[in-house]
């Protein structure tokens, strides 16, 4: 059992209406503390009889993680102290030293040794040893020694099974208190390590017990499997409050004492224990002469809130941080002469508080029984009539939304320290999208599961906590901001989420179910804008870590993770804008087609309607767009709703393209089929410089990358779709704009990670057309489409990457031209899986690079950059080389492989308009069984369908490439993945159709179709295979969508 602390509105000594109807709703059940009382959700009566404790990782912090922390402050690369500690299993060194048969000096000799071995750096492993055995460190956890006490007062036996060693002083390591343990075996003394069964037997023994009578508890997992194997009940330990928590659930009793989730007051936030004592002595009529006993709750960030017991009152008092404070914020009013700032005092409550809300160690009926009275205790606040209990003035009527939007606003300006992007979008955006309708209810304003105090024995709310921000509002907001956990992880330091959690099987309701609930309970409609409300609810939020970080940084902050805490910010509104967008394309979706059949649609950036005849895809917008649309730019779905120099631009290459490209494809084709064609073709390098004149030139780099067009034209990713198609309507066109993979992505990579003096060497020359660049990661022996399989290693050596791997696939190695090749591998292949790999980038001219040969797509070669198979032997790269640092591999291939991907469903666009175009030419003019092929019913039905399948596909693409501008590349992942899935079939089944239709000639040299066809296929594999993109769609649409 836990016990919690009611919190109303004012302070409870105070008359006022709102307490009246606060204690009739929820008071009803409050009871005074309530020790020994069993949780509802325990497993019935206990047949144990003792506790097996391990030492290290269960009572203490474990060698493992105390070895995390300090190889990060000794620059020691992570994960070498463990990889030595584990080296040798039973005959490694640290085995030895538990078995006692070598001495702390010769443990430390042979370990130093392999540690030094291992991180080729010399490791200082005596001062690890130090730390680790140091009081400092070697500390019970509270929340252990809590447990113990409440084993042995129930009468049951407790022990401790430790591989523990002899310090130097000839002494075990045991810095436990020994008095707490009817049996204590050590391995030292022993000569027998866990998981040795000699040494639970013996542990047994001591106890006189059976194995089934006693729970084991240990972070190691072949020393939980070695006792489960015997038959004792074990607990694998992952952190101490859990595994309590599972204790708890075995035994049947509260391993818990005491007032729960307090400490010791914090330095800083003392207050004068003389003058409390005398405010509630006067206030409370109390004779006492006994002590006050404060403790501090380590609950509330903003607040300080603390625990007073005077005289067998248990009182709670909540006060206002000291310092400099927001606007607004903390509304705490009260007699502040008596602890230096504003207070309240109020009644304790015992009972449960749920700080994760993934509801560990329930059962799922319960989970659900939690949410379920958790949305009914929303509901019976929402439903407190404020006239009838005297409220009608607790907060100004109407317009809600509105000022809580300012608010925040104002609360977030006021403690802004630099520019967060989503932010701004969000604070332009939320005044665009308030709601047209709201009621107005007593609102809560901070309604979270860890803000309930639970019925310890049933699923029942007790109290409700933290009203400082409640007022009378529109109640939805309370809503979704109960259900900020489910979109947040379970990582989240401030407010823990479980989006990372399957949720069915945790029984605990999706955002959308615990929504439905609230409606169906009070009666209302399901609300349309939810996605509204969760962009607000997250923007708050956002602005409130804002403000925890403000005060750490102007060192006020009422806890010690608050610089920490304010770091989020950014996390959090990018949640909040991908709600945003959500809301935008609801919203979209909902707007009037004018004439759905005609191929017509709207964009939301022009002003006029506008028809333009079928089949020259040109669209109209609405005209009754509001000016909100308009103002923050649509999505534009067809070049001529592109803005006007963008509209030229996009002629301009439509002309450029028939008057040069299509023109040279002969020609350029029997280049790549002659002799000669492992040299660039004249051609192309002469219509390069004609592109380059024209400023048909480097269209691609996205704005948002290259927001000054210092590199590039700066067009948005939507505006380059459109350009990007056309260019695709060609094989050789990209390469005449220098708009070609893999040049684009590497120089995006470039433009967004590079230094100035690799951008200088690298960048310039690619994005003048003079250089050529391929990217490596792909290897023959391991299944590459998961990045993390790479096995190529890039190893230090003095001033210099050494880099050895084997890779295929490499396009664009092959070209004389082929200065850079961006290569991706490992350069610590113990690190944390997405850590491992690294970024390098290597001069083609480096000695150990061996090209094998060329592979060939379906007998293509594509020359002259074709896809090489390649060693790299002893490859030398200087350490300047390396982009961003060891370890960011991961994080840059993402981003480079973001836009990459979307450029090619782009052009894939390009290829199947063309293909169909070819196709429509020639079954008109081809005569079969006396009638021109178009007239064939199969022929119609298969334009049909290729058009169907070419409009749905772009409206994708021009989606992806829309969430890219107004959201970045990560928060577009799934509809990046969506195209990716789409894109390349979409075109091999059009070009298929068109190839048909050709008949024999459509597989031949002499039109493009074939080519099409080959690179269409090969997308489907090349940025990661059809499979790999599905279940990225399939796990988002599971975890984000409501
Ligand atoms: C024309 C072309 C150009 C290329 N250019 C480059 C380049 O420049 N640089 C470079 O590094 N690489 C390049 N590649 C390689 C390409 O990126 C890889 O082929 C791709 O990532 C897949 O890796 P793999 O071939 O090792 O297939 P594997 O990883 O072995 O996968 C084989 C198959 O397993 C299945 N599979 C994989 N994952 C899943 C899953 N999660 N669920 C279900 N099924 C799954 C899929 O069917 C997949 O096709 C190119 C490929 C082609 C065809």
């Amino acid at each position: 059992m836990g016990l919690g602390f009611t919190m109303c509105v004012r302070s409870c000594f105070q008359s006022s209406c709102l307490q009246w109807a606060w204690r009739t709703a929820f008071l009803k059940h409050i009871q005074r503390r309530h020790q020994g009382s069993h949780r509802w959700t325990h497993l019935g009566g206990s047949t144990y009889r003792a506790v097996i404790f391990d030492m290290g990782g269960v009572l203490i912090p474990s060698p493992g993680r105390v070895a995390a922390e300090w190889e990060v402050q000794n620059r020691i690369p992570s994960g070498t102290i463990l990889k030595a500690l584990m080296e040798g299993g039973e005959n490694g060194p640290w085995m030895r030293f538990m078995r006692a048969e070598i001495t702390a000096e010769g443990f430390l000799r042979e370990f130093g040794r392999l540690c030094s071995e291992m991180s080729k750096t010399s490791v200082p492993v005596d001062s690890f040893f130090s730390l680790l055995t140091s009081e400092r460190v070697a500390k019970q956890f509270p929340v252990m020694t809590e447990a113990i006490t409440q084993i042995r007062a129930k009468g049951l036996q407790t022990a401790v099974l430790s591989n523990n060693f002899y310090l130097p002083n000839q002494k075990s390591f045991l810095p436990l208190d020994r008095k707490q343990f009817d049996v204590v075996v050590e391995s030292c003394v022993e000569g027998i390590c866990k998981p040795d069964p000699r040494i639970y037997k013996l542990c047994l023994e001591r106890l006189g017990l059976q194995p089934s009578e006693s729970i084991f508890l240990d972070d190691l997992g072949p020393n939980v499997k070695a006792a489960a194997s015997l038959g004792i009940h074990t607990i694998k330990v992952n952190d101490p409050e859990t595994a309590v928590k599972e204790l708890e659930a075995l035994l049947g009793f509260t391993l818990r004492l005491g007032v729960p989730n307090t400490q010791p007051v914090r330095k800083t936030m003392e207050i004068p224990k003389d003058s409390l004592k005398k405010y509630l002595k006067d206030l409370l009529g109390i004779q006492t002469t006994g002590p006050l006993e404060l403790l501090q709750f380590d609950h509330g960030q903003s607040n300080p809130t603390y625990y007073i017991s005077l005289a067998n009152r248990d009182l709670v008092l909540r006060k206002k941080p000291p310092g400099t404070l927001l606007p607004s914020a903390h509304a705490i009013e009260r007699e502040f002469s008596v602890v230096g700032t504003p207070f309240y005092v109020m009644e304790y409550c015992p009972g449960l508080i749920y700080k994760d809300p993934s509801l560990p160690g329930l059962e799922p009926s319960h989970r659900r029984a939690i949410y379920t009275a958790m949305n009914t205790v929303l509901c019976k606040i929402h439903s407190v009539d404020p006239q009838a209990v005297g409220l009608e003035d607790y907060g100004k009527q109407g317009a809600y939304i509105p000022r809580q939007v300012r608010t925040w606003v104002k609360q977030y300006r006021a403690s802004e320290t630099s520019t967060i992007p989503a932010m701004e979008r969000l604070i332009e955006w939320l005044p665009l999208h308030l709601p047209h309708q709201q009621r107005t209810t007593l609102v809560h304003g901070d309604f979270r599961l860890d803000n309930l105090v639970f019925h310890p024995e049933k699923p029942e709310v007790l109290a409700v906590l933290d009203w400082e921000l409640s007022t009378l509002g529109d109640p939805l907001i309370d809503v979704a901001y109960s259900c900020l956990a489910h979109y947040l992880p379970s990582s989240f330091p401030v407010l823990r989420g479980f989006n990372d959690c399957d949720l069915t099987q945790l029984g605990i309701p999706a955002a959308e179910e615990y929504f439905r609930m609230y409606c169906l309970q009070m009666g209302l409609p399901p609300t349309e804008n939810w996605n509204f409300y969760m962009a607000f609810s997250f923007f708050r939020l956002a602005a409130i870590l804002q403000g925890v970080y403000w005060r750490s940084l102007t060192g006020q902050a009422s806890s010690a993770h608050a610089e920490q805490t304010g770091k989020l910010t950014e996390f959090v509104s990018n949640l909040a804008w991908d709600f945003a967008v959500k809301e935008g394309f609801r919203v979209f979706k909902e707007m009037p087609f004018k004439n759905p059949l005609t191929r017509s649609c709207h964009t939301w950036a022009r002003s006029q309607s506008q028809w333009y005849p079928i089949g020259t895809r040109s669209y109209s917008s609405v005209p009754e767009a509001s000016p909100a649309h308009a103002s923050r730019g649509g999505l534009v779905i067809s070049p001529e709703s592109l803005s006007p120099p963008v509209r030229e631009l996009y002629h301009r290459l439509k002309r450029f393209m028939e008057q040069h490209v299509y023109p040279a494809e002969p020609e350029l084709q029997s280049h790549q089929a002659s002799a000669a064609r492992w040299s660039p073709s004249p051609l192309i390098e002469d219509l390069k410089e004609k592109a380059k004149a024209e400023g048909l030139w480097n269209l691609f780099l996205p704005l948002e990358a290259d927001p000054e067009k210092k590199y590039g034209a700066g067009l948005t990713n939507v505006e380059y779709a459109h350009l990007c198609e056309l260019m695709g309507t060609s094989l050789y066109a990209p390469e005449i704009c220098n708009c070609s993979a893999p040049d684009t992505g590497n120089m995006e990579l470039l433009v967004r990670y590079g230094t100035e003096a690799q951008k200088a060497r690298w960048l310039m020359p690619l994005l003048e057309g003079k250089a050529r660049s391929c990217f490596a990661m792909t290897e023959p022996q391991v299944a590459s489409s998961d990045a993390t399989n790479i096995e190529a290693s890039i190893r230090e050596e003095d001033s210099f990457y050494v880099i050895n791997g084997h890779k295929w696939w490499i396009t664009g190695i092959l070209d004389p031209r082929c200065q850079l090749c961006v290569f991706m591998g490992k350069t610590d292949p113990h690190a944390p899986r997405h850590r491992q790999q690294s970024v390098l980038l290597v001069p083609m001219d480096t000695p150990g690079i061996k090209i094998i040969r060329p592979l060939t797509v379906y007998g293509l070669e594509d020359a002259p950059g074709g896809h090489g198979e390649v060693r790299f032997e002893h490859v030398h790269v200087p350490k300047e080389n390396m982009v961003l640092g060891p370890g960011r591999g991961f994080e840059i291939a993402q981003g480079r492989l973001g836009p990459g991907r979307i450029h090619h469903c782009m052009r894939l666009i390009g290829f199947s308009e063309r293909a169909l175009a070819l196709m429509k030419a020639r079954v008109k003019s081809r005569v079969a069984f006396g009638k021109p092929l178009v007239e064939q019913g199969t022929v119609l039905a298969d334009i049909a369908q290729s058009r169907v399948e070419i409009e749905q596909a772009r409206l994708l693409v021009l989606r992806a490439a829309h969430v890219m501008d107004l959201a970045g590349n990560k928060a577009a992942a799934l509809d990046i993945a969506m195209i990716k899935m789409v894109a390349p079939s979409m075109a091999s089944r059009v070009i298929d159709r068109a190839i048909q239709a050709f008949g024999a000639a459509g597989l031949s040299s002499d039109y493009p179709l074939a080519q099409f066809f080959t690179w269409a296929r090969a997308l489907r594999f090349a940025d990661g295979p059809d499979e790999v993109h599905r279940a990225t769609v399939a796990k988002l649409e599971l975890k984000h969508r409501i």
